[in-house]
């Protein structure tokens, strides 16, 4: 008979790598947080289990930076902005200039195919906004730029296996690679991964949500121009074949496919895909499998069927597998619906998203020291996370947590105990927006709930 535990023997690791502060996932918030971090001074050491940096940026092929906006104003900036420079520089990036957002239709036909508009207000059609397209391989490479020139000690290929917790205080972390298992030790550890890999390993408190799960794809070969001529001169044509191809892919939002930079290719944010699990191997290799024969299905049906489609294939289906949430802390403070909602405003917020706010205390899990979280698993109710972690806020978040870890070691004490008033000082100085002074949203559209 099978034995159903196996005992692992102790054993003792080299220690791979020392840093002040140890950042584990490379998605946005991770490297925003290194990046922040190593900026400020700190030695910082930042561990991804991929070979890339960008997470679900670029890894899970989500190609549009939104929720960095409210009405004209923009909110989220510092290394968020500079990452789409950087990227905008080589033609690997695109928005809509100033003069081109709001609700002139002739707009709405340039951009909105890009998924460049609002789609929190109830106005139809949205308004165009601040958004931004990109291409998944220029997000690389803008990333690995701002990572060197920092110094980071960036350690790919390395899975976060354990936290090292001594006395109450994260210390360390464990890593498995080819080189095999090997420790990392670090004065402040933070947490990027999206999955609260780190806090949960250390004992932090959290709570467990799911939602829909999605193996974004990218398709090459379309001919946009007929497909948006399609669209917006054949509209009640449009409507009944784009539902057609939706059904077959079973579940998407209405635009299943978005423009790219890349002319000829498009990404598709579908299926939609309930009842999986992020944290469990058979679901995530059920997603794969149903998500890949879903996508064929559809393709098969498109290129028959819907103009501007006929030559279409499948370029790429994301490497990293679209889990939008799983576990999430229950830190100092946890962020509800109705805080985003109402756009609640916090003494200690630190970052922002579209017009809502995020408490430094939504980063700190209660009783675990020098330990602080970033990313789509900051501590939030599963409703509140939902509308509230896209990728710019999660950027925000990391460059929040990144400065507070440097500023922490310098000052001598605990990320816990840091000055936010200085921290929100340093942000502001950096070029990010920490939402310390609350803006009215007058011309803000009526919300979607
Ligand atoms: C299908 C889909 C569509 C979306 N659409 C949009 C959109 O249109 N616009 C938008 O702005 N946002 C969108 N989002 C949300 C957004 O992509 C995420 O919320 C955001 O990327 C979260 O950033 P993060 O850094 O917190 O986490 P992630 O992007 O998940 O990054 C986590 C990083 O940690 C690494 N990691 C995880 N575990 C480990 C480990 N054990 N060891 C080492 N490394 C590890 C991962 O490899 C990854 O690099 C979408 C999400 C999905 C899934």
């Amino acid at each position: 008979m099978l034995d159903s535990i196996h005992a692992e023997p102790g054993r003792t690791l080299k220690v791979a790598a020392r840093a002040d502060v140890v950042v584990v996932g490379g998605g946005p918030a991770g490297f925003s947080a290194a990046v922040a971090a190593a900026r400020q001074g700190a030695k910082v050491c930042l561990v991804e289990r991929y070979p890339y940096l960008g997470g679900l940026a670029s890894g899970g092929m989500v190609l549009v930076l939104d929720d960095m906006c409210a009405g004209s104003e923009i909110t989220v900036r510092g290394i968020c902005s500079e990452l789409v420079d950087r990227m905008k520089a080589r033609g690997l990036a695109i928005y809509p200039p100033e003069a081109e957002r709001g609700h002139d239709p002739a707009m709405f036909r340039k951009w909105s195919r890009f998924g460049l508009f609002d789609f929190n207000t109830r106005t139809k059609p949205h308004p165009i906004c601040y958004a931004v397209a990109f291409d998944p391989d220029g997000w690389k490479r803008a990333s690995d730029d701002m990572v060197a020139e920092a110094g980071i000690n960036l350690r790919l290929h390395s899975l976060f296996a354990g936290t090292i917790v001594k006395d109450g205080c994260a210390v360390g972390v464990i890593t498995e690679s080819k080189s095999g298992r090997e420790a990392i030790m670090g004065d402040i550890i933070i947490d990027s991964t999206g999955d609260l890999d780190v806090a949960a390993s250390a004992g932090a408190r959290f709570s467990e949500g799911a939602y829909m799960v999605t193996t974004v794809f990218r398709l090459g070969g379309v001919d946009t121009d007929e497909a948006e001529r399609f669209q917006f001169e054949e509209p009640e044509a449009h409507a009944k074949l784009d539902l057609e191809a939706r059904r077959v892919i079973g579940g998407s939002w209405d635009y299943w496919w978005l423009k790219t930079p890349l002319p000829g290719i498009v990404w598709c944010n579908c299926p939609h895909m309930t009842g999986l699990d992020g944290m469990k191997v058979e679901d995530l290799t059920r997603a794969e499998f149903d998500g890949r024969k879903r996508i064929h299905a559809m393709v098969d049906h498109v290129r028959a069927k819907l103009p501007g489609f006929a030559n279409c294939y499948v370029v790429d289906v994301a490497p990293q597998t679209g889990v939008r949430q799983t576990r999430m802390l229950e830190g100092e403070y946890v962020v509800t619906k109705t805080d985003i909602t109402d756009r609640v405003h916090f003494p200690d917020s630190i970052a922002r998203g579209r017009d809502y706010y995020t408490p430094y205390r939504s980063l700190l899990p209660v009783g675990i020291d020098q330990l602080l979280v970033a990313g789509r698993h900051y501590s939030a109710t599963p409703q509140a996370q939902k509308i509230s972690r896209e990728i710019p806020p999660c950027m925000a978040m990391g460059e929040a947590a990144g400065i507070a870890a440097a500023m922490a070691l310098s000052a001598g004490t605990t990320v816990r105990n840091i000055d936010v008033a200085s921290l929100q000082n340093r942000l502001r100085a950096a070029g990010a927006d920490p939402g310390d002074v609350p803006t009215k949203h007058i011309q803000v559209e009526e919300k979607v709930a």
